[in-house]
């Protein structure tokens, strides 16, 4: 079985990009990450992605709130973020505490800011497969996973466990994008391992911990696992149980080092875009 190594795949997106800033005049762009609370999860994406900007050429700025910040008070200081003409690009980390109403903060922002496509308008244009919106980074990491490696889109039967607004809905939208035949599964899915047995490109997005295991996979199957946890000794892992699915799998993403290393650079290609450095 192949490694897909995200790695690898965010390099090639680094040069592209570096690339394209030699010609670009003025200050770097600015990611502004705004962060409410200290969930340690939202500590280490935001950590990574700033390093992860800076790698690319780029500036990032946390504005981190408290967790019982008001809705009021919130949405007053992130008005005042996305009216800033030096921020580029916003990153939202969600999901945001009770009080605030993150639906009336996504149709805030200003859709040419919204690099993570929380805004309906982002939402609508990737249902519509209009690319000149931003589809959420970690759907669009799974694309650009395949792409990489020159693994076949069109035609193919992909099988998506999962059906976040984040992940799975608009992973399926960019996957028929792509003319692939695409089934989403669900927790109501009759007999899951069967249907994902049918899959030529296997996404687990469920968010359980090793759910996928080699009898989940068809032969020769490619597996993208996005999924990121922490298990009982302390050590990362995705939705798919790696070891069990070596002798199925054709190819296959590890956790980590593999969607999660992408998603970060679709954010930092998204701010290039947002900022005028590249234009698709
Ligand atoms: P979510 O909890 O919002 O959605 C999970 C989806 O999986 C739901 O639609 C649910 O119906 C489905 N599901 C859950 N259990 C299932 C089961 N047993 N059988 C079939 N379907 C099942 O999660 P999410 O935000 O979409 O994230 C999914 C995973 O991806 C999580 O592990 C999360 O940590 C990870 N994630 C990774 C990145 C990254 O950059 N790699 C980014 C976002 C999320």
């Amino acid at each position: 079985m192949e490694i897909l190594k995200g790695a690898e795949v965010s390099a090639r997106m680094k040069e592209q990009v570096l690339d394209a800033m030699k010609q670009y005049e003025g200050d770097p762009p600015m990611l502004a990450i705004v962060r409410v609370g200290e969930k340690p999860d939202d500590l280490s994406y935001e950590r990574g992605a700033m390093k992860k900007m800076e790698s690319f050429g780029f500036r990032a700025r946390s504005y981190a709130f408290p967790e019982g910040i008001p809705d009021a008070e919130f949405r007053n200081a992130f008005q005042a973020i996305n009216a800033d003409p030096g921020v580029a690009g916003i990153l939202v980390l969600l999901p945001l505490p009770k009080q605030i109403d993150s639906s009336a903060v996504a149709a805030m922002i200003d859709p040419k800011k919204d690099l993570d496509g929380i805004s309906p308008v982002n939402m609508a244009k990737v249902f519509a497969g209009d690319a000149s919106g931003y589809a959420p980074c970690t759907a669009e990491a799974v694309v650009e996973v395949l792409k990489a490696y020159e693994i076949p889109i069109s035609g193919r039967r992909a099988v998506i466990v999962g059906r976040s607004l984040v992940v799975g809905k608009p992973l399926s939208m960019l996957l028929l994008k792509e003319n692939a035949t695409v089934t989403v599964c669900h927790t109501r899915t009759v007999d899951l391992p069967a249907v994902c047995r049918q899959a030529e490109i296997l996404v687990a997005a469920a968010g359980k911990a090793r759910l996928l295991d080699g009898s989940y996979v068809g032969d020769g199957a490619v597996v993208i696992d996005v999924g990121i946890h922490v298990d009982a000794d302390g050590k990362l892992c995705g939705d798919v149980d790696f070891e069990s699915v070596r002798e199925r799998a054709s190819m296959a993403t590890p956790v980590p080092g593999g969607v999660g290393t992408v998603t970060t650079a679709v954010l930092a290609k998204h701010l290039a875009r947002a900022a005028g450095v590249l234009t698709e």
